[in-house]
């Protein structure tokens, strides 16, 4: 296993990313990616065994449990991933921007719970609840934070590859009822808006005429709120934005082979064994 999908799929000459290397030792940060590839989704990555363990998640991480998140597991990436954020070109696997929407830290969560309440666990533990397929763990992150179940799904759906497993917040002080992952388009890394990544004028327009206020926000759940403010006031810029970029988009959108994690294959290499 290791990094070879990941090197399989990807040509380095060509794109920006980061070479396949194992780390010998693993730390326990954990890394969300807004991706805009064939198809927007998110990409939920987890140090772990010296690499990053990935899903693509159509609709992104939720913070209200109600909401059970499809998530592809995906190929094993490098650690080094943890901070990309830029373009991969046209023609290449997952071509498209890519932003780091979210980063912290995590944790496995133990099997057994003390007093009814999930405890930290090992990291053996974690091995094994990744490979039992249902792994717990509470993420520290600067928008995600709580408790959350990854578990996979058994067989359910005809046509399934067997790499699809649900995402599901478990109730505790920072889960958040209606939860809008959309509203918060900001890099926590740059700053940057999606659009801003992918170099686009009419968005760096619009980021300039923000609120200056907006990044001193200490809480989470507050920023995510004057968020979603900012962007019910934004709508119809960015109904004008949208409706050039899917004009200027439909006609590879047609062509191209859809990949279910969202991501576009390069078709010279989406070929080999
Ligand atoms: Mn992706």
């Amino acid at each position: 296993m290791a990094l070879e999908e990941y090197q399989r799929k990807r040509r380095f000459e060509e794109t920006p990313e980061p070479p396949p290397k194992v780390e010998k030792k693993s730390g326990n940060r954990f890394v969300v990616q807004k991706h805009d590839a064939t198809r927007l989704h998110y990409d939920f990555r987890l140090e772990m065994q010296g690499v990053l363990k990935s899903w693509a998640v159509p609709k992104g991480p939720s913070l209200d449990p109600s909401d059970k998140r499809l998530a592809m597991q995906v190929e094993d990436h490098p650690v080094s991933y943890f901070d990309f954020e830029g373009n991969i070109p046209e023609g290449n696997y997952g071509a498209g921007s890519v932003m780091v929407w979210d980063v912290g830290t995590w944790q496995p969560l133990s099997a057994k719970q003390v007093d009814g309440k999930y405890v930290p666990g090992t990291e053996a533990e974690a091995a094994a609840m990744l490979a039992k397929g249902d792994l717990k763990f509470r993420l520290n992150g600067k928008r995600l934070k709580g408790d959350f179940a990854l578990v996979k799904m058994r067989g359910r759906r005809p046509g399934s590859k067997g790499n699809e497993w649900l995402m599901i917040k478990k109730h505790d002080d920072y889960a958040v009822d209606g939860y809008d992952i959309e509203a918060i388009d900001e890099s926590v890394l740059s700053g940057k808006s999606m659009g801003e990544i992918a170099g686009d004028e009419g968005a760096r327009k619009w980021k300039s005429s923000r609120p200056a206020s907006r990044g001193k926000l200490k809480a989470a759940w507050l920023a995510d709120a004057v968020a979603r403010l900012d962007q019910k006031k934004k709508t119809s810029n960015a109904a004008k934005r949208k409706e050039k970029t899917t004009e200027s988009r439909t006609g590879r959108r047609g062509i191209e082979s859809k990949h279910p994690s969202g991501h576009r294959r390069a078709p010279e290499k989406a070929e080999e064994g």
